[in-house]
């Protein structure tokens, strides 16, 4: 049985992958913490410095001393009370209880007196949210955090929490300001692991926007990374990335084969199956297939947890692309479900750490002008008390006055409730379309379902996905597909009432949710939506295909008015629709619980994209309910 998109366990897993994603270079950073310099108290202040000396090489030790520490806590000044709640938390952080951690750094943000303690504070916080792949919550404590640097004496500190900055901005895909933090470390004498880490973040950076680095920059960056293995094996990767993209396939090669022993002796198997994943992807492109199934094999034999999505994409597609030039339809079968799944995944992931930003900045920015309406609302009572004072004096003038800052009130009002319907917007939307999100349509439909029920009115739920979509991407490139999903959202929006919920629910499937109709007055306005989706021409956007869609409905005839219910039915029906040869709609059918064989391997391989658009059909022997072509 088919289970609905949103429930499906691989999305958990998936993001339990990526969450360890860029562990390595997090933790890189969280050593990089310490407890900055202290001064007098010579016992107690030795413990501490002892711990924080120890504190990422021995573990026991530094339990030990944190004992130790605790028997002297009575004596222990504010300062130090912090450094060793600072530590305190490092420990919580190294075995496992990050959560615990979260707590506390923000208590130590809150209690805090020193710039310096704030600044360690909120930099572990946005490091330790980013660990967890929670980016808002990063985005957040960094905001927290940039404006205290200028009070931050203790350079390597400060050059920390900037640090912490880029790499979290490259994770959100902000390479520009990435590259601003690194740029002022870079400025400010950093010791020479800095100047290392710098380069690397450096390089990612410019590949994310696309911009071009020679060889003698990477290798100058490999001068300063000398003592750092893993740091330079990022960086040849990145210039093998780079390399790739001047179409120097040889070159990037090379360059990984060569320092593929020294990169697997670091035992760090993200690196190591990011330099298989590459080698096996670039070898499949330099026409050498028995490479390319030695690395692709290699990569995937590293457990999925402990790897990049892009890996586990790339070493999938070559081992599809692999498949099928051995005609091995049944493996490419296999192969390319696995590359697909693993695909949407990394393309949700990626998309919602963009969001994460967009969504941070407009909060912390609504949050200035709700300061700024305080404010001008204190004047306004300033000036009412001085027109009281004055009373007797330029009554007109002052009366203006009052009027004048009444009105720039209510601008500020205003201009804040607007921000505020933008967020709100912001969030309810899907940014590629401009319909309704997954979350927003499940809430509009609940509660459109509920009226139903309490009116006894019908409702349906038409689910539908795009036909061999992922041909069209590949083909012609995501920015087509973009396109594409736009102008289908564009040709299917005018089919609806205001009453009806219109959603995109992920990748290229979307669901429409229709209050007072039952499912063959549905099926009628789905197959209306099929003529209009086939009506989209690539040819507009420069591209030669077009596209079909495959619909499943499904209604609350059976009296059950539940949302979960309707979206597995229709996903079942929509299915079952696939299964059927694609481009077509089928309604919901209790005969379909027991139906659910994987759709012809030829279907897959062959591809919309290629073939000319077949003639409607209406699958033979289905019943007339259940299939609508
Ligand atoms: P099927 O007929 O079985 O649905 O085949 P398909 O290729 O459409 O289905 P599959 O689910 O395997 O692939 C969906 C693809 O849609 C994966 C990804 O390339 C693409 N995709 C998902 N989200 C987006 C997006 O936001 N933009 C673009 N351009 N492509 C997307
Ligand atoms: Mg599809
Ligand atoms: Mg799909």
């Amino acid at each position: 049985m088919s289970r609905p998109h949103w429930t499906r366990k691989s999305d958990s897993s998936w993001r339990r992958a990526f969450g360890r994603e860029r562990l390595f270079v997090f933790a890189l950073v969280l050593a990089f913490f310490g407890c900055g310099p202290l001064q007098a108290q010579p016992s107690l202040d030795r413990l501490i410095q002892d711990a924080d000396a120890v504190r990422t090489s021995d573990a026991r030790r530094f339990a030990e001393l944190l004992g130790q520490i605790d028997a002297l806590a009575e004596q222990a000044t504010a300062r130090q009370i912090n450094r060793i709640r600072m530590l305190r938390v490092h420990q919580s952080i190294t075995t496992g209880r990050s959560a615990e951690a979260i707590v506390e750094l923000r208590r130590i943000l809150v209690d805090a007196v020193d710039a310096e303690t704030r600044f360690l504070a909120a930099s572990m916080l946005a490091n330790t949210h980013a660990v967890q792949r929670q980016f808002e919550d990063s985005l957040r404590a960094l905001d927290a955090m940039l404006p205290l640097v200028e009070g931050v004496e203790d350079r390597e500190l400060r050059h920390r929490g900037l640090m912490v900055a880029a790499i979290v901005y490259n994770q959100v895909g902000e390479y520009g300001l990435a590259l601003r933090h690194v740029e002022t470390v870079a400025q400010d004498q950093p010791v020479p692991r800095t100047v290392c880490a710098i380069g690397s973040i450096t390089l990612e950076a410019k590949n994310g926007l696309g911009q071009s680095f020679d060889d003698r920059m990477a290798h100058d960056v490999l001068e300063k990374c000398a003592d750092e293995p893993i740091f330079a094996a990022f960086v040849r990767w990145h210039l093998a990335r780079q390399m790739e993209a001047q179409g120097r396939l040889s070159d990037a090669i090379a360059l990984l084969t060569r320092h593929l022993p020294e990169v697997e002796a670091t035992g760090y198997p993200f690196i190591i199956a990011q330099y298989h994943a590459a080698l096996a992807e670039l070898s499949m492109k330099a026409g050498e297939p028995a490479a390319a199934r030695v690395h692709s094999d290699k990569a995937l034999s590293i457990s999925t947890e402990a790897m990049s999505a892009e890996a586990i994409v790339k070493a999938h597609h070559v081992q599809y692309l692999l498949a099928l030039q051995g005609n091995d339809m049944e493996s490419a079968l296999s192969a390319y479900r696995l590359y697909a799944e693993a695909e949407r995944a990394h393309f949700n992931d990626v998309k919602s750490r963009e969001m994460a930003y967009q969504v941070v900045r407009h909060q912390s920015l609504q949050q200035a002008q709700q300061i700024e309406l305080l404010h001008q609302k204190n004047e306004v009572l300033e000036l009412q008390k001085r027109v009281t004072e004055q009373r007797a004096q330029n009554w007109l003038l002052l009366a203006l006055v009052l009027v004048a800052g009444m009105t720039s009130v209510g601008y500020w009002a205003y201009k804040t409730k607007r921000l505020q319907v933008r967020l709100k917007r912001m969030t309810e939307t899907d940014a590629l379309t401009g319909i309704c999100n997954r979350q927003h349509f499940s809430e509009r439909a609940g509660s459109a379902l509920a009226q139903c029920e309490r009116a006894g009115e019908p409702a349906v739920l038409v689910m539908f996905d795009l036909d061999h979509f992922k041909q069209v991407n590949d083909r012609f490139g995501h920015a087509a597909g973009d396109w594409a999903l736009r102008q289908v959202a564009d040709a299917v929006r005018p089919l609806c009432r205001g009453i009806d919920a219109f959603g995109r629910l992920g990748g290229e499937e979307f669901a429409l949710f229709l209050p007072g109709l039952d499912a063959s007055a549905a099926a009628r306005l789905a197959n209306d939506a099929q003529v209009r989706i086939q009506a989209i021409d690539g040819a507009e956007d420069g591209y030669a295909f077009r596209i079909t869609a495959s619909f499943g409905v499904a209604d609350v005839a059976d009296g059950q008015y539940d949302l979960t219910s309707l979206m597995r039915q229709a996903d079942q029906a929509m299915y079952a629709a696939k299964r059927g040869g694609r481009r077509q709609v089928r309604i919901y059918d209790s005969a379909l619980e027991s139906d659910d064989g994987p759709p012809p391997p030829v279907e897959l391989l062959r591809g919309v994209a290629r073939d000319p658009v077949p003639a409607a059909t209406t699958p033979a022997g289905a019943d007339a309910r259940r299939a609508i072509a």
